[in-house]
C-alpha cells in the first residue's frame, strides 16, 4: 500500500476487463474495526440466544432473498472479478445450497447429546454440546468472492455466531451485497462487513474476535496466524494449493481430459482447488494428451460477454504466470498449447506444458492461471509419489475405473474427486480444507459447523459414587478397589466391551 492509499478514507473496486470503477468503499481503520466488532458482540448475544429453529428460519429467509436476486449478485461478481456470468451463477448456486444445508443441519450436529460415561464414572450422566464462539472474523479472497467466504459465514452463523467479514480489496461490493441482503432479511446486522486493504484484515485479527477464518495465500495466512497468536485467537487457514489430477491406464480418457481442461482453466485458473499438474499412466499418456490438446485448441480467453474464460482479476498475478511458464520453457519444457505469449495484458490463454522438470516453478508453486503441466508416469505408485511431493495438500483428482478409491486414500490432500473434478466442493456434507501449506481447519459439513463452536462437556452426578474418588475423604479401601477395577478392566491389554 502506498502512503497516499494509507491516508485515503475510501478506495475503488475496478472492473478488471475495462478498468472502470465498479464502486467506492470505505477504508476501515483499526478503530472502525474495533467498533464494528463491539457492535457484533451485541448481535452475537441476541443471535446466540435464539433457538436453532429460529436461526434456521432467519437463514432460510436470507437464502430465499439471495436466490431471488441471484442475477444481481452474479452481475456484481462479473463486474468486480471479470468472471463469466455462468461461472458466477454456478458459484452462487453452490453457496446458496451450503447456506441451506448449514441452517437445516446445525441443530442435529451441535445440539446437546448424551455420551457414555464409562464404568469408572458410571454414576455420572455425560453430555456434550457445541456452543458458539461469539463473534467470528472472516477474511476472504477475491477469486470466489461468494462461495469461499460463505463457506465460513454460513456455517458460523448457523452455529450461532455473529460475523464480521473483511473481503478482498478487489471484491468489496459483493461482500456489501451479502451484508445488505442479510440485514433486509433478518432485520439485524448479525453479518457486518469491514472493507479496506490488508491493514483492515490485520485489525480484525487484533480486535478480540472468537476465531478468525482466513482464506487466501499461504504467505498472508502465516501473517494472520502470527497476528492472531498475540491474542490467542484461534484461526482456520484455507490457503493455496498445487493440485494434481491423476489418470490411470483404465480411465475414461475423454472424461479425464474434459475434467483436466475445466479444472485447470475455469475461472481463468484462479481456483484454489484448480488442476495445476497432471500425471498420466504411460500406457495412455499419448492418447490422453491428444484428447486434451484437441479439446483445448479452440478454448480462448477474450473480452466478450460469451467468453468462457475471463481476465486475470489481480494484475500482479500476470507476472507470476509469465514467470512460471518461462521457467518451464527455459528448463526444457515444451508448450503444446499457449506458452510464453499466452500471457496478455489482462487475459491469459490456456497453456499445456509437457517435459517440465518436477522441481520447476510450474510444478512446485501455485501458478493461479489457466496453465497445466502434463507428465508421463510409469505406474500409479509414481503418480501418487509425485503428487505428494509438494508442500501443499489442498485437493486432488483421480480418474480410474478400478482403483479410484484406493488412490484417493493414498494422496495427502484434504479432498479428492474421483472420476469428476472439484465435485467435493458442491457436497455440503463434506468437509473442505487442506493439509500442509494449504492450511488447516475445515469449513462445510458437520466439521465446518463444529469449527465455529467450542465443545462444552457436562458431567452430571446421577447418584452417589460407589467409590468416592474426588474427595479428601477418599479411603485406602476405595483406592484399592479402584486398582482392582482398573486391573479387571484393562490389565489384560485387550479391548473391553463398549458400554
Ligand atoms: P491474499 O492472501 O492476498 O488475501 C486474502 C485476504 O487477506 C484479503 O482479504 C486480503 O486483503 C487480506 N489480507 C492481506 N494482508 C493481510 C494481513 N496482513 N492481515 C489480515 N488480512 C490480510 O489472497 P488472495 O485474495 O490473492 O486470494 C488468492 C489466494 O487464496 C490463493 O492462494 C488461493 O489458492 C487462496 N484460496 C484458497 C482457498 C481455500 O479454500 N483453500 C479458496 C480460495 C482461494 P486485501 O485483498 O485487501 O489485501
Amino acid at each position: 500500500m502506498t502512503t497516499t492509499e494509507a491516508r485515503a478514507t475510501t478506495f475503488e473496486s475496478l472492473n478488471p476487463r475495462s478498468g472502470d470503477v465498479v464502486g467506492t468503499h470505505p477504508v476501515h481503520t483499526a478503530d472502525d474495526v474495533r467498533a464494528v466488532v463491539e457492535r457484533a458482540r451485541d448481535e452475537a448475544a441476541w443471535w446466540g440466544g435464539l433457538s436453532f429453529d429460529e436461526r434456521e428460519r432467519h437463514l432460510q429467509t436470507w437464502k430465499g432473498a439471495m436466490t431471488r436476486r441471484v442475477a444481481q449478485l452474479a452481475d456484481l461478481m462479473h463486474a468486480e472479478t471479470g468472471k463469466p456470468h455462468g461461472d458466477a451463477m454456478l458459484e452462487c448456486a453452490l453457496a446458496i445450497d451450503h447456506l441451506s444445508w448449514a441452517a437445516s443441519h446445525a441443530e442435529n450436529v451441535l445440539k446437546r447429546r448424551k455420551v457414555p460415561s464409562g464404568l469408572v464414572m458410571a454414576n455420572q450422566a455425560a453430555y456434550v454440546e457445541y456452543r458458539p464462539l461469539g463473534v467470528v472474523g472472516v477474511i476472504g479472497p477475491w477469486n470466489y468472492p461468494v462461495f469461499t467466504p460463505m463457506g465460513s459465514i454460513a456455517y458460523a452463523l448457523a452455529a450461532g455466531n455473529a460475523v464480521v467479514f473483511k473481503p478482498s480489496e478487489y471484491t468489496p461490493g459483493v461482500a456489501e451485497w451479502l451484508a445488505r441482503t442479510f440485514l433486509e432479511s433478518v432485520g439485524r446486522p448479525v453479518l457486518q462487513v469491514v472493507t479496506g486493504y490488508g491493514e483492515t484484515g490485520a485489525a480484525l485479527c487484533a480486535a478480540g474476535v472468537g476465531k478468525v477464518a482466513f482464506t487466501g495465500s499461504t504467505a498472508t495466512g502465516k501473517k494472520v496466524m502470527a497476528a492472531c497468536a498475540e491474542t490467542l485467537t484461534p484461526v482456520i487457514i484455507e490457503a493455496g494449493g498445487k493440485d494434481a489430477l491423476l489418470v490411470d491406464h483404465d480411465a475414461d480418457l475423454e472424461a479425464a481430459a474434459d475434467a483436466a481442461l475445466w479444472g485447470a482453466c475455469a475461472n481463468a485458473g484462479q481456483t484454489c482447488t484448480g488442476v495445476e499438474r497432471i500425471y498420466v499412466h504411460e500406457r495412455v499418456y499419448d492418447d490422453f494428451l491428444a484428447e486434451l490438446v484437441d479439446k483445448a485448441k479452440d478454448l480462448r480467453a477474450y473480452d466478450g460477454p460469451d467468453s468462457p474464460i475471463g481476465p486475470i482479476t489481480m494484475p500482479g498475478q500476470l507476472d507470476v504466470i509469465r514467470r512460471h511458464i518461462q521457467d518451464a520453457l527455459d528448463r526444457g519444457g515444451r508448450a503444446l498449447i499457449g506458452g510464453a505469449d499466452a500471457v496478455g495484458e489482462r487475459f491469459v490463454q490456456p497453456t499445456i506444458l509437457v517435459d517440465v522438470p518436477e522441481d520447476s516453478l510450474a510444478v512446485q508453486e501455485e501458478t493461479f492461471g489457466p496453465t497445466m503441466t502434463v507428465a508421463r508416469v510409469r505406474d500409479m505408485d509414481e503418480a501418487v509419489e509425485r503428487t505428494n511431493a509438494t508442500r501443499y495438500g489442498l485437493a486432488s483428482t483421480v480418474f480410474s475405473k478400478e482403483r479410484g478409491m484406493e488412490l484417493a486414500s493414498r494422496i495427502r490432500s484434504g479432498m479428492t474427486a474421483v472420476n469428476g473434478v472439484i465435485t467435493f466442493a458442491g457436497v455440503p456434507s463434506l468437509p473442505f480444507g487442506g493439509v500442509g501449506d494449504s492450511g488447516f481447519g475445515r469449513i462445510h459439513g458437520p466439521d465446518g459447523l463444529k469449527e465455529f463452536t467450542y465443545a462444552k462437556a457436562i458431567a452430571r452426578q446421577r447418584f452417589k459414587p460407589l467409590l468416592a474418588l474426588t474427595s479428601f475423604s477418599r479411603t485406602e479401601k476405595a483406592e484399592s478397589q479402584l486398582a482392582q477395577l482398573i486391573t479387571v478392566l484393562h490389565g489384560r491389554g485387550t479391548t473391553i466391551p463398549k458400554p
